[in-house]
């Protein structure tokens, strides 16, 4: 299948086309490169730079490569610059994505496949967490994959767009091969930092909070690899043949670890302490995230090849090791 993945050659992206050919489609990339790597797509894939809210530049994309299903990873991800920059992130991940439905519409494309998180449910009313909960996010980052979602089923329901939106937990790891892996800037996410602390690279880890009503008092959360997370996304072109669907699915393992947990993880794998400063909470975590991803183990067929933590760290450590300035294309701020 002719497929667009808008946010390529970003982090969960660049592992979604790297499986989508792995599993014999053709994947389109277009990114604007502004966090996406040139060298997170292999050079033989068509790469477009391109904002996805230009709807002419998109157009002639959407017209000269014919997809039948876009994928849009491409946003704005950092819930605490949501806070204090909201316009950025409503901009950006709201209205630049109805352009590029618009544009999708116009252009007869109607198969979607859309990034979202479990940071649309805000602070869960129960653990784990299944997709009919209510979604009340707590930040405007959440707020604007959930504005998407609802877009969406306008769209299903007006357009007979089909859709499916997966919201991830935490997504870590490093593609099989250490061809591609996890370079953010600044990098905020709890594995690279711990890595960069172990071997000295980066300062001590700061622990977010070590009072949380948990049982070793910090922070329990979902870690999923992102190439269990790709999966997914090609495992559901089938259901998205029928005009109108509406998907929504919970991708995690339904582990719920604590940041120590992961810190012990990052320290048995490299073989070296994690130096930590024990913390206070950072404003907008919620205590505990984990999934009932029973729904996309059911409806898809859906199963992690990565289900423990330190399977997930052991990948995240190969890459760092074989890329320590990552894909090295710009200064660390
Ligand atoms: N965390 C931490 N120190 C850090 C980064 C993260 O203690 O330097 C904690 C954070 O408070 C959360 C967990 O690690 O409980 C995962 O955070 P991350 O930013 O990786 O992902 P998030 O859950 O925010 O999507």
């Amino acid at each position: 299948m002719n497929v667009l993945v808008v946010g390529g050659a970003g982090y969960i992206g660049s592992h979604c086309v790297r499986q989508l050919i792995l599993a014999g489609h053709r994947p389109v990339v277009l990114d604007n490169l502004v966090f996406g790597h040139r060298g997170a797509v292999a050079p033989d894939v068509p790469f477009y730079q391109a904002e996805l809210g230009d709807e002419e530049a998109v157009g002639r994309i959407l017209a000269q490569e014919r997809p039948e299903v876009v994928m849009h990873f491409a946003a704005f991800a950092y819930v605490g610059e949501s806070v204090t920059d909201p316009l950025k992130y409503y901009f950006n991940n709201s209205v630049a994505t109805l352009h590029l439905l618009r544009t999708m519409l116009r252009h007869g494309v109607t198969r979607f496949v859309f990034s979202s998180t479990c940071a649309t449910y805000g602070v869960p009313e129960s653990l784990p967490i299944v997709e009919t909960l209510p979604q009340a996010p707590i930040n405007p980052y959440g707020q604007t994959k959930l504005d998407v979602e609802n877009a969406l089923k306008a769209l299903a329901h007006a357009n007979g767009v089909s859709f499916a939106a997966f919201r991830y937990f935490n997504a870590a790891g490093a593609a099989e091969d250490g061809s591609i892996g996890e370079d953010h800037d600044p990098e905020t996410h709890l594995i690279p930092l711990a890595i960069e602390a172990a071997i000295g690279k980066g300062p001590p880890l700061r622990l977010f909070g070590t009072d949380y009503p948990t049982p070793d008092g910090t922070c329990l959360r979902d870690y999923v690899h992102v190439d269990d997370l790709s999966r997914a996304h090609i495992a559901v072109f089938d259901a998205l043949a029928k005009p109108g669907a509406a998907l929504f699915y919970n991708l995690g393992t339904g582990t719920p670890t604590s940041v120590r947990q992961v810190l012990a993880a990052v320290e048995k794998v490299t073989g070296k302490p994690v130096l930590v400063v024990e913390s206070p909470r950072r404003p907008g975590d919620p205590p505990a995230l984990y999934a009932d991803a029973s729904k996309a183990r059911s409806e898809l067929g859906w199963r992690v090849q990565y289900p423990d933590i330190d399977s997930i760290v052991a990948s995240a450590w190969r890459w760092h090791q074989t890329h320590p300035d990552g894909y090295g294309d710009r200064p660390k701020s």
